[in-house]
């Protein structure tokens, strides 16, 4: 059998997985991206269409120089390939009284400068009618998130990483590797490959492939519903801008009717623990009426608790919820990268910029923040 030899391969063409074969082919690597499935699919973290991008960000300050490179990164996509796959509608960071994420946001935007409206539910409800907020929420206005649709981002990813000659192989799975002083190999459905270094993103499947060093990750259910509403038009991106909303009944986020019926809204808190083979893929009226869709008529005119489509999807959880990029602890040549926990999509170029630099260059240390040390550390 033929061996085919490559600088980095990359497993998991996802996500991650596109835009690091697409950082490591401009850098001018030999590399290969390994796909078990077709390149976007709904089986992984990526499925469901759109994902927001947003800059104030609630989770840390520490983000917003990745987001502010990232945007930057989509864009050049954008023109390289001409494309337009970022729309900005504006997002909305909302609070009930007694949580935090409006004014975290807040945080983040006033430390690094960013535009923002810090504004009441009031407020909101007269300036975007279709929301009918109790008068005492907290919110946080930035006018540059929006959202990216999956589907063209990762196809810009997969086109560049071409261009700079880089190769995606998809419906390829890898087996298993080995490694060895000179190289390290892999096996897969369909052949064999030798390198200098090895890239695991296997999103919600890297804690399987990487089981001996026991990574602290969780994998979630999480389904997001398309609910009717009277008029699409008051829900278009130039009038609906990207919502997150923290409040007792669960913490809400959701985008603007695009490109396909009702608008779209999931549930970021809690999903039932479950595994890649043994998901249930199946979206049922139990995920949504208890709390979802009591929210979306509660708080919006004209959206009703009665879902158009829905599908599932997989968090990748860390214990804190950030996420998890590293080397191998027994072996520097392989780096991995996971644990997005539900937010890491916005970032994919700036994470694969990071992945080829940690892949080809000793001297790079992982972000602290990401390292899987924290967790030992934390444990000590
Ligand atoms: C419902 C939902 C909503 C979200 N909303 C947002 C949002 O609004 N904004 C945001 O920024 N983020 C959001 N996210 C999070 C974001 O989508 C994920 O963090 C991101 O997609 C994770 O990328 P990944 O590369 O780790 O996983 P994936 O994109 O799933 O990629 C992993 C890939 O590895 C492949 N693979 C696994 N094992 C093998 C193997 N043995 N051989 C070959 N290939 C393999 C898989 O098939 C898959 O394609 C959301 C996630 C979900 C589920």
């Amino acid at each position: 059998m033929n061996v085919r030899r490559a600088d980095v391969i990359v497993v998991g063409g996802g996500t991650m997985g596109t835009a690091a074969g697409w950082a490591l082919a401009k850098q001018g690597h030999d590399v290969v991206v390994l796909e078990q499935f077709g390149h976007v699919h709904s089986m992984g973290s990526h499925g469901g269409k759109t994902r927001i991008i947003r800059h104030a960000y609630a989770e840390g300050a520490d983000y917003v120089p990745l987001v502010q490179r990232a945007d930057a990164l989509w864009q050049e996509l954008e023109a390289a390939t001409g494309t337009n796959f970022l729309i900005r509608t504006g997002g909305l960071d909302m609070a009930a009284p007694g949580f935090g994420h409006a004014v975290a946001a807040r945080r983040s935007a006033l430390e690094y400068d960013l535009p923002h409206e810090w504004l009441t539910g009031a407020e909101v409800n007269r300036r975007w009618p279709t929301w009918r907020l109790p008068d005492d929420w907290e919110v946080c206005y930035s006018p540059d998130a929006g959202f990216l649709e999956v589907e063209p981002s990762l196809r810009a990813l997969a086109t560049e990483m071409a261009r700079h000659g880089g190769e995606l192989r998809t419906e390829e799975a890898v087996q298993d590797w080995s490694t060895a002083d000179d190289a390290i190999s892999v096996r897969t459905t369909r052949g064999e490959y030798r390198a200098d270094r090895l890239v695991v993103v296997a999103g919600s499947w890297t804690g399987h492939l990487l089981a001996a060093i026991g990574l602290p990750l969780e994998v979630r259910r999480k389904p997001v519903f398309w609910f009717k509403v009277d008029d699409e038009s008051r829900f278009a991106p130039d009038r609906f801008p990207v919502f997150i909303a923290e409040c007792a009944d669960g913490n809400f986020y959701g985008l603007p009717v695009h490109g396909e019926p009702g608008v779209k809204a999931g549930v970021h808190n809690g999903g039932k623990a479950t595994t890649p083979d043994t998901i249930d893929r199946t979206p049922h009226p139990s995920d949504y009426e208890q709390d979802l869709a009591p929210f979306m008529s509660r708080c919006l005119v004209g959206a009703s608790e009665e879902v158009v489509s829905g599908t599932v999807c997989m968090y990748t959880m860390t214990p804190d919820e950030h996420f998890l990029i590293d080397r191998h602890p027994e072996d520097p040549r392989i780096v991995f990268a996971t644990g997005f926990s539900g937010h890491g999509f916005k970032f994919a170029p700036v994470i694969g910029e990071h992945l080829a630099a940690l892949a080809t260059d000793e001297a790079v240390q992982p972000y602290a923040d990401f390292a899987l040390s924290r967790f030992a550390l934390h444990a000590g």
